[in-house]
């Protein structure tokens, strides 16, 4: 079975928003740098990569499923063309609150995604800005690692205050991976 890098979208792949606010437009779109080597680093390892993000915007109807896919196309086309870099796969909640068992904290994206690819999830990692991708990656039985404020960790497996800091860490062998 495959072991799985899973990875939060918005301030982790791409500059966060902010938040209660949505990346609506691909303009707005800003890749991370640290994401890239991190990503690079990881495939280099043999890991899946999958990105799985909660997107209310398309219950709050600011952006369609439609939209949101063809964004989705185009981050895997500036993966691809830029820096010769694929995901795996990218699965995303479109529900409100309350409603799913897909909407972190709820572990539905990455068991779907496990599924799907039949990955290891005791071997694999779920990466995030918040405390709700933690607690979604413990509850689909994952190592989680914590990219922020140290103070803000929780009970991250690892914490980094920042994606190179990650980079880093992985290179060195340093309890991860
Ligand atoms: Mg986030």
């Amino acid at each position: 079975m495959k072991k799985c890098f899973f990875f939060d979208r918005d301030g982790i792949v791409n500059e966060s928003p902010g938040p209660e606010k949505y990346v609506e437009r691909w303009e707005d779109f800003h890749l991370m740098p640290g994401f890239v080597k991190v990503l690079r680093r990881v495939t280099a390892l043999g890991y899946a990569s999958v990105v799985v993000t909660n997107q209310r915007c398309v219950a709050l109807g600011r952006l369609t499923p439609g939209d949101l896919e063809r964004m989705h196309d185009q981050l895997r086309a500036l993966l691809r063309d830029r820096h010769g870099l694929a995901l795996t796969d990218i699965l995303y909640c479109p529900h409100d609150r309350g409603v799913c068992d897909c909407r972190k904290p709820k572990p539905g994206l990455l068991l779907e995604a496990a599924r799907r690819h039949a990955f290891d999830l005791p071997a694999s990692w779920m990466v995030g800005d918040s405390a709700t991708d933690v607690e979604a990656g413990q509850a689909a039985g994952c190592r989680t690692i914590w990219v922020g404020e140290k103070r803000l960790a929780g009970s991250a497996t690892v914490s980094v205050d920042s994606l190179e800091a990650l980079d880093s860490l992985i290179a060195a062998g340093r309890g991860v991976v």
